[in-house]
């Protein structure tokens, strides 16, 4: 039988009696005593009275009715959803219970699909005895004779208006939590606790067109558990969020570099699976947002370009004079040293006639050491600046757009091939784009004189086991083998005719590397011009969290 009824068909009810208990002239509590009674001496009680105690105490509505929905038997629960005492409602169309705001097309489908044979299942908005409007989940099935004609329906219902009212607000709040998250200027994603991704918004989903990257967040993850260290762990562990965390993401996409201000918060949902009833698991997701903050950083950048090159200047003016000083030092010690020499000579084989050139040259020699004394006591000193967490990219980026008139100016282009995530060195900012603008001078120098016919320099920057590389190309002459090492002492220039100041970029350029325990050669393979290579130490961030 096609019917959602407790198992009818093999209770020990046949279709006659059950018929007769139908009948819809009589009270149905009656006709089941008495069906109940006539069972019991037939010895087949107790299923059919265990049947009946079900569909009493089942906390679901059941109604009986004949082919035209009239009611013929309803349950406990029927009178408590609906209001409806049996005396109320039986004999009355179920029609009784239709709020006029449930669609016809709705009724129809029910009436079609019952009909059939078949079971219908769906909402109705119904109404009870005070007019109060309910939800109902319904389910009808037909009942049938041994011929299989329809002989009568048995609905079940729940009222769920409450469980549609939780569920429509979840989707509301859902819906609501969408639209402010997809309206928001600011890319936003939830991941999980694989770092998968389980919801996003529209600005999100652009930059995974903007950054030609499948899953943006991924690469931004990477980036910040870096930028953290320790810390990253330590706020997921405690819930901590983070705020405003600027990144630098090097040549992405078709808008080159860009800024984004990233910033997140861990939560925690409570676990809808079923076995986490009891145990109460939860499940720990990241909001991490992210603020393109490209514009505002070029224009703080333009304005921080500015004074860099005020400072740059005054500081190359001071390494000038100091150049110029040394070097003017270093032309008169030798002489200086040649007499004092020549002084140690004649002290040693004490020949009298000699004593008046002798006392001339010590006469020479004091004045040349007071000369000495006075030019060194002009040598302006460097100022000292901080030393703190510098990213090489960021630096480099500024030295090439504070030489950018040069560059233009002589037709050179840079080749800027920056890595992607570059950890930072510690350094003073100062000295390390003294270092590198001097590079840069001397690149674009060597191929003016050399007369390059490609006016490029390549600057990459690489990380290899804990250190941060800079390879700065140029197509210039290059430099012989044998003057590599030498190159890098005071007052060696490869020029043809050394100037005064000619010899101290690259002393200056070693100084400091040195002073930043990193290294700088000449790249011996490299034979289309000059390739320095200079490494740092990635500057190891230490856990600054009290725990
Ligand atoms: P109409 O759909 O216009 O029909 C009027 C009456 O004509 C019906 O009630 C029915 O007696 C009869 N009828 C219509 N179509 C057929 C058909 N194809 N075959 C035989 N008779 C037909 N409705 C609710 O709103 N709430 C309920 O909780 C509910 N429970 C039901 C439970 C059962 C077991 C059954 C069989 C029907 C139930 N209905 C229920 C449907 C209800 O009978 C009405 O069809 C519906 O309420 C529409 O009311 P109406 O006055 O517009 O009737």
């Amino acid at each position: 039988m096609n019917s959602t009824f407790p198992d009818y068909e093999h209770s020990s009810l046949d279709i006659e009696q059950m018929m007769a208990l139908l009948a819809p002239s009589a009270s149905v509590n009656q006709q089941l005593h008495k069906l109940i009674e006539s069972l019991g001496q037939q010895g087949k009680m107790l299923p059919f009275f265990m049947l009946v105690q079900v569909v009493e105490q089942v906390p679901i509505a059941i109604s009986i009715t004949d082919k035209k929905a009239n009611i013929l038997y309803i349950n406990k629960a029927f009178t408590e959803v609906t209001g409806y005492k049996s005396k109320e409602i039986l004999g009355q169309n179920e029609s009784a219970l239709s709020d006029r705001s449930t669609p016809r097309t709705v009724y129809y489908d029910l009436w079609h699909t019952i009909s059939r044979k078949k079971i219908w299942r769906g909402h109705l908005v119904n109404r009870t005895k005070t007019g109060q409007r309910y939800l109902a989940e319904l389910s009808i099935a037909p009942m049938q004779d041994e011929e299989g004609h329809i002989t009568h329906y048995i609905g079940m219902h729940r009222d769920i208006t409450k469980t549609y009212h939780a569920e429509q607000k979840v989707n509301n709040q859902k819906r609501l939590i969408e639209s402010v998250i997809n309206a928001s200027p600011v890319a936003m994603v939830v991941l999980d606790k694989e770092d998968r991704v389980v919801m996003d918004n529209q600005v999100y989903k652009m930059l995974i067109s903007d950054l030609g990257l499948q899953e943006p967040v991924q690469f931004f993850l990477n980036l910040l558990r870096q930028d953290m260290g320790d810390l990253w762990q330590y706020a997921s562990n405690t819930e901590h969020g983070f705020v405003n965390r600027e990144l630098r993401m090097e040549g992405m996409g078709r808008r080159g570099t860009r800024w984004y201000a990233c910033s997140g918060n861990w939560f925690t949902e409570n676990d809808t699976c079923a076995d986490a009833f009891f145990s109460g698991q939860t499940k720990d997701y990241l909001l991490l947002s992210l603020s393109d903050i490209t514009q505002q950083r070029r224009q703080q950048e333009e304005l921080q370009l500015q004074t860099l090159r005020t400072l740059l200047a005054e500081e190359e003016q001071l390494r000038s004079i100091r150049e110029t000083l040394l070097g003017a030092m270093h032309h008169i010690s030798q002489p200086l040293n040649q007499i004092s020499a020549a002084i140690n000579i004649m002290s040693q084989r004490n020949e009298s006639q000699n004593n008046p050139i002798k006392n001339l040259l010590q006469q020479v020699s004091r004045m040349g050491d007071e000369t000495l004394a006075t030019l060194q006591r002009c040598v302006p000193e460097i100022p000292e600046t901080a030393v703190i967490p510098v990213n090489l990219n960021q630096l480099l980026h500024e030295v090439t757009q504070m030489s950018s008139i040069k560059l233009l100016a002589n037709g050179i282009i840079i080749d800027w091939r920056p890595s992607p995530i570059l950890p930072s060195v510690l350094g003073s900012e100062n000295k390390l784009r003294m270092l590198f603008k001097q590079l840069i001078d001397n690149a674009i120098e060597a191929m003016n004189r050399y007369g390059s016919k490609e006016r490029l320099i390549k600057i990459t920057t690489a990380v290899e086991r804990n250190w941060v590389y800079v390879l700065l190309d140029d197509k210039g002459p290059g430099i012989p083998s044998n003057q590599r090492i030498k190159v890098f002492e005071p007052f060696y220039t490869t020029h043809p005719m050394g100037a005064i100041q000619a010899g101290m970029g690259l002393v200056m350029a070693k100084e400091i590397v040195n002073q930043h325990n990193g290294t700088i050669e000449i790249d011996s393979a490299y034979d289309e011009g000059c390739r320095f290579k200079i490494g740092f130490p990635v500057h190891q961030k230490k856990s600054t969290v009290k725990r």
